[in-house]
């Protein structure tokens, strides 16, 4: 401690200067005229914050809750029309959830108390952190909770070109000759930081015991070393790091380093400086043609999907229905019946309107089986006549009346044939107290729901069914959502997505 004496006259004069200068503050005043150390190549910092995809035109935020004994919670983001990036996604999270679940990952609904009594949850977090012309940056977070150690968390980047679909990782923003050079960088923020001197010779004997026992240091290759990097609004090349850089021994607690643009620029690739400048300077996506609102894009392997589909319009109360579905902003699949396309046109229409998906149900609701070869197709082709007069869509899926096929029938179909695993008898009832328990008794992720959209009392119970199965985590799709990815034949019927039959799985 110096001497108050001694520094009298030295803060006297400091006070001084403060005083006529009105900007130093006097406690804040070095009596040191050393100058200032040059300001660090690589500091400890913030993670990049993610876009908020309410913002980025086309982003179609998703989520999953499983609650089995490999619980899952899970989120990512889809952009509209660029199917290849979503079909990567899916990829990608498909081959987490399988390892997560110790083979082949199928959706089921939540199971709140098992998802609570398990400790085993994975996080998995698909964030998009940068955007410009064809190129997105996005992050993935993976955290999985380790009984008695706490979580383990990875963080991954990529960057895709839309344009081209080419996706690179993190590490290709830095220029291969640089990638020592920006270990050295990183190992600078994290390792070569001076300690605390503690007045005790001896550490605590927990910190002499992991570092005396820790393996050889094996510096992380460069893929796992810039695995998550990603560039901060100010050009800072931006590394989550686990381990250390240079010894690859576990750090006591995640970090994330910034190495100023200053020093880390000069050592970029040419998709690093594109991003970096992105990074500086949003610029939009690409313009791209967006999916039709009941045909965006989703992926019924990975999350429980049912299919709410509506027989025999259109009619009245068909219009009630879709002010329902509106209000819930879901999207269903109606297999009307031509002679009521032709009576009620507009209606018809304002399904399409609607983005719900139109099929075909027949003219006049025959048994099919019991018509002439040239009947049925009178039947099937003057339903999509009618259909697509009335509302200028061209029905791709048939629905044979009391789902009554044979192989005559499948042989002039020339669609798809939809019937269901999940027969409502909401005609039977025409009681929601009986037809929605049986529902929700026979629903399961991918299943084709059958119900009546002709009935007041089917109109009358949708509100609370959309309530109760979204609950559950049901997405509700159309029928070529819940089929995506699945090549569906002519002539052939399906009855649900999934591997148990009669459904047909997706992979
Ligand atoms: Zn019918």
């Amino acid at each position: 401690m110096p001497s108050t004496a001694a520094r009298a006259p030295l803060l006297t004069a400091v006070l001084v200067m403060a005083l006529t200068s009105c900007s130093i503050a006097p406690q804040q005043a070095a009596p040191s005229p050393l100058p200032p150390p040059p300001p660090p190549n690589s500091v400890v910092g913030e993670p990049v914050a993610a876009m908020d995809p309410a913002g980025i035109p086309g982003a179609l935020p998703t989520s999953l809750r499983t609650g089995t004994s490999a619980p899952v919670s899970a989120r990512w983001i889809y952009i509209d029309g660029a199917e290849n990036f979503n079909n990567r996604l899916d990829g990608g999270l498909l081959g987490i959830l399988d390892q997560n679940s110790g083979g082949r990952y199928d959706p089921s609904v939540a199971d709140t108390a098992g998802a609570a009594a398990s400790n085993k949850v994975l996080t998995l977090d698909h964030e998009i952190i940068a955007t410009g012309d064809a190129m997105v940056g996005t992050r993935t977070t993976r955290s999985k909770m380790v009984p008695g150690s706490g979580p383990t968390v990875s963080v991954t980047t990529e960057y895709t070109d839309l344009s081209t679909g080419t996706v690179e990782p993190g590490a290709a923003l830095v220029a291969k000759d640089s990638i020592e050079q920006i270990r050295k960088l990183l190992g600078e923020a994290i390792e070569e930081k001076p300690q605390p001197s503690t007045p005790s010779a001896s550490p605590s004997p927990g910190s002499t015991a992991v570092a005396s026992s820790s393996p050889a240091a094996v510096p992380p290759p460069a893929g796992t070393l810039l695995g998550g990097a990603a560039f901060s609004p100010e050009g800072d090349l931006v590394v989550p790091l686990a381990v250390s850089p240079v010894t690859g021994r576990p750090l006591a607690a995640p970090v994330t380093v910034h190495v100023t643009a200053k020093s880390s620029t000069r050592l970029l690739s040419d998709l690093g400086r594109r991003m970096q400048q992105l990074a500086s300077a949003p610029r939009p996506l690409m313009p791209l043609k967006p999916a039709p609102a009941g045909q965006k894009h989703v992926n019924c392997d990975l999350v429980p999907c049912a299919a709410l589909t509506y027989d025999d319009g259109p009619n009245e109360q068909t219009a009630r229905l879709l002010d329902i579905l509106a209000a819930h902003k879901v999207h269903a699949t109606f297999f009307e019946q031509g002679i009521y396309v032709a009576t009620h046109p507009e209606i018809a229409a304002s399904v399409a309107a609607g983005g719900h998906v139109l099929a075909n149900h027949t003219m006049r609701h025959p048994d099919l089986t019991k018509l002439s070869t040239a009947a049925v197709q009178a039947e099937i082709q003057g339903t999509s006549n009618v259909i697509k007069s009335a509302t200028g869509v061209d029905p791709g899926f048939l629905r044979p009346p009391y789902g009554a096929s044979n192989a005559r029938v499948n042989s002039v179909a020339g669609m798809p044939i939809i019937d269901w695993s999940v027969d409502s008898l909401d005609w039977q009832s025409r009681d929601k107290a009986v037809f929605l328990p049986k529902i929700l008794k026979l629903v399961k992720p991918g299943a084709v729901i059958l119900q009546h959209d002709i009935h007041s009392t089917t109109v009358d119970g949708q509100d609370q069914l959309i309530t109760s199965l979204q609950g559950l985590g049901y997405h509700l799709v159309t029928v070529p959502q819940l089929f995506q990815g699945i090549e569906l034949q002519n002539g052939r019927a399906y009855f649900c997505r999934g591997t148990t039959s009669p459904c047909t799985p997706g992979r």
